[in-house]
């Protein structure tokens, strides 16, 4: 019989009642040291007080109008995110695939407006994600995510990741745009070199085509700066937004430049719950904390911590870790034993992590862990390594 919640998830045997910070409660009080943070989502730690106030303060006055008014927190939160990034405009949305949906269209648009309507192919590399949307999958295109849900979305060409000829290669007349996470997340973190990330803005400026970076997991903080892009000094046309900026609460966004969302205009796209009251109030009070460069140097000053230790932590169980990547405090940890026994392993131990593909484990803390919760992640690690026998 099938289950009434949907099948669509083989899930951990935990379930969590309570969060406070960086730890996650069941019923029976035993408490879990949570480096997943929902996958990214929970940026400031669970029960956030200064979230959990915002959101109470609006639950209390207002929850929803839709955008046939004007919505003063979203016209708020645009504004601090025009301010803080390269883009002239916002979208908001509910989730990032949502935002996957309008850059796609965005990008179209654009060029039919231009009167080159034959630009509609967005290149896109192997290992992505960019949510589970008809147009999501289809960027991303893995056979494990589309197999069976054809006729796919047309109009993607998905090239190897780090394969420079082969883009250069994909590029053609019917080119409107690349699409790219600046650090892959469900692909096994795996960070695109900033001279990549240059060259990509170069061949679209070369080609006169959009570049459009899917931050939905590493934006906002996750790498030390507030957009991952900010390190490689360039800027993209088009970013997605998600994950990080609702705090926990369902929120994402689209950035774009003037030019590139030139194609938009009243009756172009939409969204009926898209930068309510409730979701803004909360991103306003998720942006004030993060994009202050007090918190970005402490996400550093952390991110070098637990960088360090996680590289000693695999320098001694040689033969579970192979070695670190990542950046910021979007880390991981490619290992020699299957991933996601690492990760029950780790449950043992009451400390979460996240697999991802190339048989890496994910760590994405909350942004504001504390040196002392740092320390007992590595110590719960080190005893979930021991706990292993090696392949
Ligand atoms: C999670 C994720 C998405 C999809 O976000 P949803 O909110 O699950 O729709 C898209 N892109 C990247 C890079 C992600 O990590």
């Amino acid at each position: 019989m099938i289950p009434s919640v949907l099948p669509t998830y083989s899930r951990a045997p935990l379930s969590f009642i309570t969060g406070e910070g960086s730890w996650l409660i069941e019923e029976d009080g035993r408490r879990f040291l949570d480096l997943g943070a929902g996958i990214a989502v929970n940026a400031l730690g669970h029960a956030n007080p200064a979230l959990v106030a915002a959101l109470t303060e609006q639950a209390g006055k207002l929850w929803h109008t839709s955008n046939l008014y004007h919505i003063p927190q979203q016209q708020a939160l645009a504004d601090k995110l025009v301010a803080l990034s390269f883009a002239d405009t916002v979208f908001f949305t509910n989730s990032g695939t949502e935002s996957c949906e309008l850059a796609v269209k965005m990008a179209r648009k654009h060029f039919y407006d231009k009167d080159q309507p034959e630009r509609i192919e967005i290149i896109t590399f192997s290992g992505s994600f960019h949510g589970r949307s008809s147009a999501g999958i289809a960027a991303a295109g893995s056979e494990k995510m589309t197999k069976g849900f054809g006729p796919l979305l047309p109009g993607f060409k998905h090239v190897e990741f780090g394969g420079h000829e082969a883009l250069t290669d994909a590029i053609s007349p019917t080119t409107a745009a690349i699409l790219i996470e600046p650090v892959q997340g469900e692909g096994g973190i795996r960070t695109v070199p900033d001279q990549c990330l240059k060259g990509l803005r170069d061949l679209c400026d070369q080609h006169d085509i959009l570049l459009i970076f899917d931050e939905v997991q590493c934006g906002v903080g996750r790498t030390g700066k507030l957009f991952a892009h900010e390190w490689a000094g360039i800027t993209p046309d088009i970013m997605m937004v998600a994950k990080g900026i609702g705090g926990g609460f369902p929120l994402g966004a689209v950035l774009a430049t003037e030019n590139a969302a030139s194609g938009m205009k009243p009756g172009t796209h939409g969204s009926t719950y898209g930068g309510n009251p409730l979701g803004c109030a909360v991103g306003n009070a998720v942006i004030d904390i993060i994009a202050d460069p007090d918190f970005l140097a402490e996400v550093n000053r952390k991110a070098g911590l637990l960088r360090q230790k996680l590289e000693a932590l695999v320098g001694s169980h040689p033969d579970i870790f192979d070695s670190v990547r990542g950046s910021g405090l979007m880390l991981g940890i490619k290992c020699k034993v299957t991933n996601s026994d690492v990760v029950t392993a780790g449950y043992a131990q009451q400390v979460i992590t996240v697999p991802a593909a190339d048989n890496v484990i994910r760590l994405l803390p909350p942004l504001n862990i504390t040196d002392d919760e740092i320390a007992e992640a590595i110590s719960r690690l080190d005893h979930a390594a021991s706990s292993i026998t090696p392949a």
